[in-house]
């Protein structure tokens, strides 16, 4: 038996080990199962290019706990390890069998990828182990069986000792913090996060965990819509079916291969749940996709897989890295692409699917300059009226003519509540307007983004003006009163519209338009939406009273009856009535003022007998 000490760069590494390395103490899984997979992947290897002329056998990977002893055995039947190779690459630490074996074989891989990058991989299992043992036999011929053990200390034994079946079984003495990892269920559970989707089988208990041949690894000409609809049900059981997906294979200047998903979003905003998982040559490595994943596509869901992401290092780093940089830029460049050949192939199914695609395309136009200007061409604006969608340039086509303001901008006309908004949205399509749908939260970041971005154009909430105002073109309108009828119809409303925040004005419009029209100036009611959802500095306006436009349409053939009436009281009552349900319609009478409105409106009904 030899004896020795295990060749450290550091005094003693394993209480950094223990402590610092991973703070997730359960990935030492992944790594002894990394590294099984990888030595039966270059046992494949040696077969495929004839060095390795037997059989290869059964080479699944099992895993098995052992409750009474507390152990964890991790068993593969790939390549082992001769008495020298463990000397070499367990004993020196750090220095990694798996960089040697590829720049032996590189260019011979025949498909199988080595994961071997994790960093110090194997001396993982001390973070939970009071003991390790190794025992492995190599592919080599006549190679004898070969006992290592080590207690975590630099110490270690190695022995020769029979062993009849090819490969390495590495079992762990569980210590007494870690008894966690003997119940059943949690090894269960570690495997089917971390070895899901491995390319060699890996084994609990008599089951198989894992898929070996996911669909991302195959090309797409090989799978059909059903096996990318099957392989989102196996990532995500309980999601509803995704609206469509993008298949991502690159492999220069980067390798990246992945499913992206677009889910079926409901309006609400419980969107995190389902997240991309990123996996290195088919081991998860983690679901914080963050700056990999461009940020506008968290929402997306599936896998990415490359094994040039720089793995277990700090997010910081992650940031600089030129690989993940153009990674980033790929995924934006894909979906983009993805987008524009569904609107111009089929532009109906974009159009059902915009509810969702929306939503993405709108914090993308927002976040990332280059996706904007693809996005231009494929953005919809959907009409209130008859779910009628228009891109920015075919709304400029239908709109110009009436919508061009005296700056020469364009108007786009929008509702955020189709519904509560119905009057004015009613008032503006009869003038030939078109008016569009803004109704999430996003839409109100995005009006005021693209207002910015988008030549040319503003945005008008369909009730910030009434209808003849909204395009404002400097027109004047006369009223059907006399000079007369005028000042007293003036005189009634100032005696009853009194607050402060109410600027009344009299207006000629249409007999068909509403006789008191409440709108709030688009500026003020964005500027208090905004303070309303907690933007930064803008209390200020949150304080504000309301500002109130009303508008007295003159020509509404209710004022000749009023003003025909001798009784002074009812008059009063009635123009107060007019103002009030003009203030209700757009949700601005409470309180006390409510309750005076439905007795006065009893009142008045009562008077009319
Ligand atoms: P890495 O996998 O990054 O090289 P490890 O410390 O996990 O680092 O492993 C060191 C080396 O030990 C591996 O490169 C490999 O040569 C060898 N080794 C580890 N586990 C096994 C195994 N199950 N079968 C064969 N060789 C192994």
């Amino acid at each position: 038996m030899q004896k020795g000490a295990i060749r450290v760069q550091t005094e003693n590494i394993f209480p950094i080990i223990k402590k610092f390395l991973y703070s997730d103490h359960e990935i030492f899984i992944r790594e002894l199962v990394s590294n099984a997979v990888d030595a039966t992947q270059k046992l494949k290897t040696l077969a495929s290019v004839g060095e390795f002329k037997g059989d290869l056998g059964d080479i699944a990977i099992d895993v098995k706990v052992d409750k009474e002893k507390k152990t964890i055995t991790i068993a593969d039947h790939g390549i082992g390890m001769t008495a020298e190779e463990v000397d070499k690459y367990i004993n020196q630490v750090a220095f990694s069998g798996a960089e040697e074996f590829l720049k032996k074989y590189k260019g011979q891989e025949s498909g199988t990828n080595i994961i071997g990058h994790f960093g110090l991989g194997f001396y993982s299992s001390f973070m939970v182990s009071s003991k390790v043992e190794i025992y492995s036999r190599s592919w080599k011929e006549d190679a004898a069986g070969v006992r290592w053990e080590c207690d975590g200390s630099p110490e270690y034994e190695l022995e020769e000792v029979s062993k009849t079946d090819r490969g390495t079984e590495i079992v762990m003495y569980i210590n007494e913090e870690s008894e966690e990892f003997l119940e059943d269920g949690r090894v269960r559970a570690i495997l089917e996060k971390f070895c899901k989707f491995l390319p060699v089988p890996v084994t609990f208990e008599g089951t198989q965990i894992n898929n070996t041949n996911p669909a991302w690894t195959k090309k797409p000409s090989e799978l059909t819509t059903e096996d990318y609809q099957n392989f989102y049900k196996e990532l995500y059981p309980f999601a509803e079916p995704p609206l469509f997906w993008i298949h991502l294979n690159v492999d220069y200047p980067f390798n990246l291969t992945g499913i992206l998903y677009f889910p079926k979003i409901n309006k609400s905003y419980e969107l995190q749940k389902d997240k991309i998982n990123l996996y290195s040559n088919q081991v998860y490595v983690t679901d914080e996709v963050k700056d990999i994943v461009p940020e506008f596509l968290m929402l997306l869901h599936g896998v990415i897989d490359s094994p040039d992401i720089p793995l277990n290092v700090s997010r910081s780093y992650l940031q600089g890295d030129p690989n993940v940089k153009k990674i980033n830029a790929h995924i934006t460049k894909k979906v983009a692409d993805k987008l524009d050949e569904i609107f111009r192939n089929d532009r109906t199914s974009f159009e059902e699917k915009w509810d969702s695609i929306g939503l993405f395309v709108k914090y993308g136009m927002m976040t990332d300059d280059k996706f904007l200007e693809k996005a231009n061409k494929f953005l919809l604006l959907e009409e209130v009226a008859g779910s009628k969608f228009y891109t920015q340039e075919e709304y400029r086509t239908a709109a110009a003519a009436l919508q061009t303001n005296k700056e020469q901008k364009l108007v786009i006309l929008y509702a955020t509540n189709p519904v509560q908004q119905d009057s004015y949205v009613q008032a503006a399509i009869s003038k030939g307007y078109k008016v569009v749908k803004m109704e999430t939260l996003v839409d109100a970041a995005f009006i005021n983004n693209m207002e910015m971005k988008w030549e040319n154009v503003s945005f008008t909430r369909v009730d910030a003006d009434i209808a003849d105002n909204l395009i404002d073109k400097e027109e004047n309108a006369t009223t059907v009163l006399s000079q007369e009828q005028e000042g007293t119809l003036k005189e009634l409303f100032g005696a009853q519209v009194t607050q402060p925040n109410i600027k009344v004005e009299m207006k000629g419009l249409s007999a068909e338009a509403q006789p008191v029209i409440v709108t709030r100036p688009e500026f003020m009611r964005r500027m208090k939406d905004m303070a309303a959802m907690g933007g930064g500095g803008m209390n200020w306006y949150a304080n504000m009273p309301d500002e109130i436009n009303m508008t007295v349409n003159a020509n509404h053939p209710v004022y000749t009856q009023i003003l025909k009436e001798n009784d002074n009281t009812l008059q009063q009552k009635q123009i107060k009535n007019l103002a009030d349900l003009a203030l209700l319609s757009q949700n601005l009478l409470t309180g006390a003022d409510l309750t005076a409105f439905v007795n006065r409106s009893v009142e008045l009904m009562a008077e009319k007998k």
